[in-house]
């Protein structure tokens, strides 16, 4: 908000600059020409101001279309939170939040700014650029109605690859990035604390109890481990 304030100003600038070369100023008899070095500087400033909220605006109306299909058309809205918002957020120690009442999503920086690295580049993506995936896919998960930590990250572990279509990774990419997510982030949780432990569980794998066995699983083609 603030940088748009900033822009807005700049943009008066160059507004006053062309009004003044069509009507006199006050205390001038004629219209002033214009001084074109400094209309384009102020033009390009106003344009440098108001690109990084609108950029984020952008990003966040697109990964909110998203989250709702994720969410089985529960409307999602997705707040990428500057510095400033997070430093007012209740929950500012956690990596994103959401409310399944509002559908409103929220989340922490560098979450958003790495989640656009990571469908910049998910060929190579590492395992800080799966984490924003499976951050996402969370909270989606969040607003289709589940509110126990465990289940909701394994209903985004079977969904990561579905998440990562929609996105825009193709379909190979998706397929090994969640695979990655599963087995790195996911299954490195059971053993970092209380903190992280109450996002996992054994019970979160092919043929357990928490497989949802959905066509497009994650693990749909990973064999049952035999009992
Ligand atoms: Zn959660």
């Amino acid at each position: 908000m603030l940088w748009l304030l900033v822009s807005a100003v700049f943009l008066w600038c160059a507004f006053r600059e062309v009004r003044d070369s069509l009507v006199a100023p006050a205390g001038f008899e004629l219209p002033r020409p214009i001084y074109k070095p400094y209309l384009a500087m102020t033009l390009s400033l106003a344009a440098l101001f108001a690109w990084p909220p609108l950029h984020r605006w952008s990003f966040e109306r697109f990964l909110s279309a998203r989250a709702t299909e994720l969410a089985e058309n529960h409307p999602a809205r997705v707040h990428c939170n500057t510095l400033l918002d997070t430093l007012l957020d209740p929950e500012m120690l956690a990596g994103g939040h959401a409310d399944p009442r509002t559908g409103k999503i929220f989340i922490q920086p560098p979450g958003c700014s790495t989640l656009r690295a990571y469908l910049s580049h998910p060929g190579s993506a590492t395992p800080h650029d799966l984490w924003s995936l499976g951050l996402f896919t969370h909270e989606s998960m969040h607003v289709r109605g589940e509110r126990n930590e465990a289940l909701t990250e394994c209903e985004a572990v079977q969904r990561n690859y579905r998440a990562a279509k929609l996105l825009g990774v193709p379909d190979g990419i998706a397929k090994q990035n969640a695979l990655d997510y599963y087995d790195s982030v996911y299954k490195r949780r059971r053993n970092l604390g209380p903190m992280q432990s109450q996002y996992f569980s054994e019970e979160c794998a092919p043929g357990k109890s928490m497989d949802e066995h959905l066509s497009d699983s994650t693990w749909a083609e990973l064999e049952v481990p035999s009992r």
